[in-house]
């Protein structure tokens, strides 16, 4: 587990809605991870004053570290997927280019040039759904939808 696939996981942990084995991932990560840890007790926090107070009667201060934190996180994932993104249209189009000339080259051996091509045609749906995946994961970011 990596520090990005943390997220959403943490304060999954303090409402007790992980699963055991989501549970005892996370924790192993926690284990060895202080930032995630400090993390963890930055929300462990924030979520202690939540419950002594009201919504209305929260400091300014303590949102605005709040949402720090928020558009923060959803700034890094924006970058992933702009730099995901920027790697796979790179990538697809080297392959592609390495292709079209093997390909077209007879003195190489057929199954050296179809091998090539499903080997590009792999890695392009492999890094598509990388990309995919970290999509969805942006989207389902249980922050996104709040509006202060
Ligand atoms: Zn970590």
């Amino acid at each position: 587990m990596t520090c990005e696939e943390t997220g959403v996981l943490l304060s999954g942990l303090l409402d007790g809605r992980l699963s055991d084995e989501q549970a005892a991932a996370l924790n192993a990560h926690l284990d060895g991870c202080p930032h995630c840890r400090r993390e963890l007790e930055q929300l462990r926090r924030l979520e202690g004053i939540m419950k002594g107070l009201s919504l209305s009667q929260l400091p300014d201060q303590v949102w605005d570290e709040h949402w720090r934190q928020v558009y923060n996180r959803l700034e890094r994932n924006a970058g992933y997927i702009l730099a995901g993104a920027g790697a796979t249209v790179l990538l697809c189009y080297a392959l592609y280019a390495a292709c079209r000339e093997w390909l077209q080259d007879a003195g190489i051996p057929l199954a050296v040039r179809a091998g090539c091509a499903l080997l590009a045609l792999g890695m392009a749906v492999l890094t598509a759904s990388t990309v995919r995946e970290k999509l969805l994961t942006f989207r389902h970011d249980r922050y996104k939808e709040i509006q202060r």
